[in-house]
């Protein structure tokens, strides 16, 4: 596991900077170890929970894309800070009912994993007429907690998504298990890329694979992963489990 940095210090500027070189350089190793291009693998900062006016100091660092995971949450932020040219990326479920304030900041979104919700996106997004890239979510541990579509459904969505013209498919995502075990995590990793591999016939737009945060960020490059989300590797520990964030707390068909 990663080593859990403190929570923001008093320079935090410089703090982001050196952990984020870390990671870069880490990143880097990975990629040469498996012939892969450091530019071909995308560091997305993960920023649930860190402050407005911390993001100040990842601003400066470096850091220009941060990824969120409520929409209430990230629109505060959005507010504090909209005179800096931040691109704002939404990762993980969403009901319904939040789409149409998410389509006024977010820029990419990593969860699509329902019909319903694909036709609500596409009208908001027709309304301002934008579009928006997006990626689906495959559920790949095979744990019924999770959101995502089943492996054997992505197929048929994806076929389905071409129908609406506002979403500009991207990618698959997925949530690793919840493991320790490496390994258990990186067969996630992999069953993913077999997905992909599968989508790139349909579409060859959706090539990337988003998976990997701070745990395990170097196996999922390893396994071919394009975009990396990494949260508490740069902004210290969290205080909310992880299920806070993932865990399937209402029934699928039941959500408001
Ligand atoms: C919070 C979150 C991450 C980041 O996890 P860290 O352990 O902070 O790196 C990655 N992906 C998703 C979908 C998340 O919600």
């Amino acid at each position: 596991m990663f080593n859990s940095a403190p929570r923001f210090g008093p320079d935090s500027r410089r703090e982001f900077q050196t952990r984020l070189e870390a990671i870069d350089r880490r990143i880097a190793d990975v990629c040469e170890e498996v012939g892969r291009s450091r530019a071909d693998v995308r560091l997305l900062p993960v920023t649930k929970t860190v402050p407005a006016d911390i993001l100040r100091d990842a601003f400066e660092a470096g850091m220009h894309d941060f990824a969120e995971n409520k929409v209430q949450e990230a629109q505060g932020k959005v507010v504090l800070l909209d005179d800096l040219p931040i691109r704002w990326i939404m990762v993980g479920h969403l009901q319904t009912n939040k789409v149409k304030q998410m389509v006024q900041f977010a820029t990419e979104f990593h969860a699509l994993d329902s019909l319903r919700f694909v036709e609500a996106l596409d009208r908001q997004l027709a309304r301002t007429n934008r579009t928006l890239d997006v990626f689906v979510q495959a559920n790949t541990s095979g744990e019924v907690s999770k959101y995502g579509l089943e492996s054997d459904a992505v197929a048929d969505f994806i076929t389905e998504l071409a129908a609406f013209e506002h979403l500009r498919p991207r990618g698959l995502m997925t949530l690793a298990v919840f493991s320790a075990s490496c390994d258990r995590v990186r067969a996630c990793s992999r069953v993913l890329r077999d997905l992909r591999d599968r989508a790139l016939q349909q579409n060859p737009e959706i090539c990337e694979l988003s998976i990997g945060m701070s745990g395990d960020y170097e196996d999922a490059i390893r396994e071919g992963a394009i975009v990396v989300w990494i949260g508490q590797a740069i902004f210290g520990e969290r205080p909310t489990p992880d299920a806070y964030y993932w865990l399937d707390a209402v029934p699928h068909g039941h959500e408001s």
